[in-house]
This record gives structure tokens, sequence and C-alpha cells, in this order.
């Protein structure tokens, strides 16, 4: 039987996700899904100077807003928890002692003093196989020595060992098999006893060992961990359980040279986090998609295709289709380019796909917020006849605001040229037969103006544009019979009546 399919997404908590990492989660979820597998989120905490309070939470409440659940995570459980990596250190320790049981790791007892100084003496300098012996370690001290800088409580480090001269494979589903001489490596830093933490690359292999991940998919700044994440998994004799790599592209900048940092979020007006973050040092706050008026289901799509196609033209995909298209083998090696105006296009697409219902209970605190009543059955009408202009819920209100407030002024260059001086006469008679009309569909007042206007030999354009202009305050707006028949039949004539007075002064 094969395994079952385990991916994890695994943040450190070190401020808002960008949302690069959005993508990242988002990728893994997809694959795990089409193979019926586990998607389980980690929070990799073990650097404590880097902790930021609130960052886990803002990772969940994401993945919450964008709807795509963890199977396993620190708020669910599960039976490889716990989930968050500073919760896991005897965990930790005991594969670090086993290292060093086997002589595949060492102690190290350099000073940063002494790194420093060997730093400037050798240019280029690496602690590996070609250095390690001029160092104050484990491997060159006396044993007696060692023994009693422990137990004198001097700090230390632990040493991966890597032996030069063989070769290391990564397996990449997107770039193919990425061999690495290991004579090219350093002996990094595992644990330190300072804070009894191991770093980043012991703890993160060793979770995803004990966390049975099958596919570790994550950004391309973590290549160059991976052959080092390979001779761990081979150090522990863990051969046969070692995932599968995928590096995704990076996210670049709109002009594609480099890549899309905040500083390009504030320098073009556009979020480039999934949620509001406030900075709980400094205060600031960086926008979010969410409070940007985005739909989830919007920006799912939209990181979807950063990075993979389907081949297709097909560009609109429900979650469960992108579940069924995505592939590694469509996945590019370049970056990907950061285009807002695409984000926005599949925003305005998903807001003609939502229903006016839907629409009209995302737009309620527009209206709650200004006053107004709320009545779930006119606003969605009045959705329905202006939605295709909106690019979000609140550009509704820009397109609608008429719907529910007359207008409080009119547009004084489409005045000088709509308004004409036969004008108010015309709108006294239009009056006159909007009174007598006993029905008031759009269709039936359409069909009676347009009469009236043909008997009269009126001119029809100008006849609208006065018209719309008395009940809009501008020359914008659907359908102008539609507008009349929602807001009824007496708006429209007190409307009417208001602006032969007014505009006529
Ligand atoms: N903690 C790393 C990060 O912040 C995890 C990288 C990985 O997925 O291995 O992205």
């Amino acid at each position: 039987m094969s395994k079952k399919t385990r991916v994890r997404f695994a943040p450190s908590p070190t401020g808002p996700l960008h949302v690069g990492g959005v993508r990242t989660a988002l990728y893994n979820y997809l694959f795990a899904k089409q193979y019926g597998g586990d998607f389980i989120l980690r929070i990799e905490d073990t650097d404590s100077t880097r902790f930021v309070p609130g960052a886990e939470q803002y990772i969940q409440e994401t993945f919450d807003w964008l709807e795509l659940p963890f199977d396993e995570s620190p708020a669910k459980g599960g039976k490889y928890g716990p989930y968050r990596q500073s919760e896991r250190k005897e965990i930790y320790k005991e594969y670090v002692q086993k290292l060093l049981g086997e002589g595949k790791a060492y102690l190290a007892f350099d000073t940063p003093e002494q790194l420093e100084a060997k730093r400037n003496e050798t240019p280029n300098f690496q602690y590996d196989a070609s250095t390690r012996l001029q160092m104050r370690n484990s491997l060159t001290l006396p044993a007696e020595e060692v023994k009693q800088l422990i137990d004198n409580g001097t700090q230390y480090v632990v040493r991966i060992k890597i032996e030069p001269g063989t070769d290391i494979t990564v397996t990449d589903l997107i770039r193919g098999e990425v061999v690495i001489n290991s004579s090219v490596l350093d002996d990094k830093v595992i644990y330190k006893s300072a804070d009894e933490l191991p770093t980043y690359h012991l703890a993160n292999v060793v979770d995803d060992h004990l966390m049975e991940i099958t596919h570790v998919i994550r950004g391309e700044e973590w290549l160059p961990s991976a052959p080092l994440h390979v001779w761990l998994y081979r150090s522990f004799g863990w051969n046969d359980t070692m995932p599968q790599f995928a590096h995704l592209p990076l996210l670049l900048k709109p002009e594609g040279n480099g890549k899309l940092s905040k500083r390009d979020g504030d320098r073009l007006g556009f979020p480039v986090f999934p949620l509001e973050w406030k900075d709980p040092q400094s205060g600031e706050t960086s926008s979010g998609y969410r409070e940007s008026g985005y739909l989830p289901e919007a920006v799912v799509n939209f990181l979807a295709l950063l990075g993979w196609n389907p081949g297709t033209e097909q560009e609109i995909f429900s979650l469960d289709e992108l579940v069924q298209a995505f592939s590694f083998d469509r996945c590019s090696k370049s970056g990907a380019k950061f285009d807002i105006e695409k984000a926005r296009w599949f925003n305005h697409k998903y807001i003609q796909e939502m229903s006016n219902d839907a629409l009209a209970k995302l737009f309620e605190p527009v209206l709650t917020e200004k006053m107004l009543p709320f009545d779930k059955k006119y606003t969605a009408s009045v959705i329905g006849l202006v939605k295709e202009r909106a690019n979000f819920v609140k550009d509704l209100w820009d397109q609608a605001s008429f719907f529910f407030i007359s207008p409080a002024s009119y547009d004084e260059k489409t005045v000088k040229k709509r308004w004409k001086a036969e004008t108010p006469a015309q709108l006294e008679e239009l009056v006159y037969v909007l009174k007598s009309l006993d029905m008031f569909s759009s269709e039936y007042v359409e069909k009676a103006v347009k009469q009236w206007i043909e008997d009269k030999n009126y001119h029809l354009g100008n006849i609208m544009n006065a018209f719309r202009l008395a009940v809009v305050g501008e020359s914008k707006g659907p359908h102008m019979f539609d507008i009349a028949a929602l807001i009824g039949k007496q708006e429209t004539i007190d409307r009417i009546n208001r602006a032969i007075k007014e505009i006529s002064l």
C-alpha cells in the first residue's frame, strides 16, 4: 500500500504572512487534496528572538477566511502533535543526542569573537571538513576538557559533520534532480545550548520525518537548504522515508525585477498580506486583501495561477477544479510576476458570479454605516442592476448610491450640457405621463414614455438625458427605466419635480 500523502505548511510566526506564503500553503493544499491526503499546519517558532505575538493567530485566521482548512494544526490538534515546535524541545534533544552518539555531529565551543577572528584571517572561511580541526570543538579538544566545559555551563552549539566528497541528490518535482557535492556545504549549527533549542534545519527535518510528511512544498528560498536536509535525513538513516521536494518559484515585483516586497505594495497601492496587520511594536498598519474587499475565492483563484497554469485558456476555477487540475509539471521554474490588475479582474468575475442576495448581505454594513435602512430584497435588486460595473463590494455604493438617497446636487457639467430651455416644461409633461400610469414595471414605463416622446415628436436623447439627470444627479447608472421602476413611481416623480425646481433656479 502506498503511503498517505501528507504535506505541511510550516511558517515561522515572525509577522504577517506574505501572499507568497499564502500561495505556498495553497499549493500544498491543492496537492494534498488531489491525492486525498492531509494538509498540516506546523508553526516553526524555534527562533524566539524573531517571535511576534499575534502572528500565529493571524496565520490561522487567514486560512479560515480562505476556507482552506488544515487537517492537523496547533488549534485543531492531531495525532502527530504538538504542532508548535516550541512545544517539541525534548523531542529534538533526543535526536541531537542520537547524532552526537553516532559521531555524526559534534559540539563546538568557539565564541563569536573567535569565529569573527577566524573569518578575518581566512577569506571565505567556512566551518567544514577543511577547517574544523583548527577550531575549538569536541573533535579537537580532549574528552576531559569537553566534559569540564559542559559541567561548567559553557555555552556550545552542535554542528552537523558533513563528510566531503559525496554527491547529494535533491529530487525536486519542479526542477528535476539537483546534485550538489557535499564538499561545498558547511557544518551547520543544528542546536544551541544557550536556549536549548534546535535550529530550523534540525527541527524541520525531524518533524517532517516524525509527522510522516511525504512532500515538502515550499518557496525556492529554501532550495539552498535542501541538500543539508537530505544529508540530515541520511544521517538519521531515514533514506526510505525521505519526502519529495517541490520548490516554488518566487513572486516577483510587477515590473519583474526581484522579489515582491511589502514596499512594492505600499509604492503601488495594493496589499501584500491576506489580512490587515497591525504591527504590535510600531503600531503601523498594513492593508490586507480581506479588508480591501477581495473575495476569498478570488484570492485563491488568483494565487493559484501565479506560478502554475492549467495548459488551457481556462482562468476561472473553483477550488474543486483547482484540486483536480493542479500539477507540478505545470509549475514554472522561473518567478511569477505579480499583477494586481489580474487580482482585480478575478474579483470582478467572482462578484458577477455571486448571487445578488449574497452580495446584498456583504453590502449591508456599507448601508448601516451610512445609517440607511437595509431592505434585503430591494438591495439585491439594485445590486443586480449595477454589479457589472463593480470590482469590489464597496464600489457598489458609487454605482448605486442614488437608489438609496436622492441626489443632493446636480452635476454642473451635465446640467450645462443636458438642461435646455425647454427641459422644465417637457419634464412637467413627463411627470404627468408617469402619474397616469397604473403599473410601474420597467417595460411598461418605457413603452409609455417612448410613446409620449414619439407623439410629441420630442428628441429622445434630450428627454432621456434630462430624466436621468433629475433622478440620478449625473449622467451615469443602468437603464433609466430599470432605475425608475425600482425606486418606484412616487420617488421618481418627486425627484423630477425637485430637479425642475432646483435646476431652473
Ligand atoms: N519555517 C520555514 C518558513 O518560514 C519553513 C520552510 C519549509 O517549509 O521547510 O518558511
